[in-house]
């Protein structure tokens, strides 16, 4: 099953178009993506109980580039992202691979939608495809095996990043140099973990103005998503709607000879297989960093 928040209200992407989640339902289910992530097991049996009508005919491909797209979850309690966890990655940016998942948050307030513009705040924003989980289930102490059971999907994440700021302090404190405006977005909608049988051999994409920069696979992760899920279980509680990214694989702008960095009128596709593709445009702003 794949959830779209389109225009503010939770939408099911079917191959023959869209359903408005609340009114298809009568109102059963909430027009809130973030109530949704919840109770995703009872929206798949009234959907294929029910099998209700599509009350749009817009295609999955055709609703990939509208404006209308939100976030899918809007307000996640914790957002975490994995530093250095694909093996070729951590090599170009000449860093020895960590022992433990090197752990870091993008404020809920860089979070936006998976086609937004992006504001460009210095000479050296760069680009990180990755792959983003969304959780589905209040959890603790998760072992490994068992860690995939409070994932409630996954989709496309960029995780834009501000280098001079992350890199400035001693030691170096990431969080603020990825939480620029808009530096979050994430879509184009949540596909349910039960569709995503594999997540340790997905393709996975990145390319600016056409060219393709980052083209690699989650078979390149340090630690599994699995791992990473159970990793922070044992120190955080993690709770619906919580987001976390995964890493991103080597081709960065960063890792480029010369470095390749994001300037106003760049188009920033990311795409992961199975997943769809989110696309945004970099604009000019007030350069603050
Ligand atoms: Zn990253």
């Amino acid at each position: 099953m794949r959830i779209a928040n389109l225009a503010g209200r939770a939408t099911i992407v079917t191959d023959d178009g869209l359903i408005d989640l609340a009114s298809s339902s009568q109102g059963a289910f909430s027009a809130s993506v973030d109530k949704c992530l919840t109770q995703l097991e009872w929206i798949g049996s009234w959907l294929a109980s029910a099998v209700p009508a599509v009350t749009d005919a817009t295609t999955p491909r055709e609703l990939l580039g509208d404006a209308r797209l939100g976030p899918v979850v809007t307000r996640p309690q914790q957002i975490f992202a994995v530093g250095l966890n694909y093996r070729h990655h951590a090599k170009e940016m000449k860093l020895p691979l960590p022992k433990v998942p090197m752990v870091f948050t993008k404020f809920v307030s860089s979070l936006c939608g998976p086609n937004a513009e992006v504001p460009v705040p210095s000479e050296t924003t760069d680009f990180e495809a990755e792959l983003v989980v969304v959780i589905g289930r209040a959890s603790r102490d998760l072992d490994v095996k068992d860690a995939l059971a409070a994932v409630a999907g996954y989709c496309v994440g960029q995780d834009f990043s501000e280098r001079t700021l992350q890199m400035q302090g001693t030691p170096a404190q990431f969080s603020l140099g990825k939480s620029f405006r808009n530096f979050t977005p994430i879509g184009p909608w949540l596909t349910t973990a039960d569709e995503v049988v594999d997540t340790t051999d997905l393709g996975i994409r990145c390319a600016i103005n056409g060219t393709e920069y980052q083209n690699s696979s989650t078979a390149d992760m340090v630690f599994t998503v699995a791992e990473v899920v159970s990793y922070l279980s044992r120190v955080v509680e993690l709770r619906p709607g919580d987001i976390i990214f995964t890493g991103s694989p080597h081709g960065v702008g960063q890792g480029q000879t010369p470095p390749v960095f994001l300037r106003p009128g760049d188009r920033i596709v990311t795409s992961i297989d199975h997943l769809g593709r989110i696309e945004n445009l970099a604009v000019a702003t007030e350069r603050v960093a």
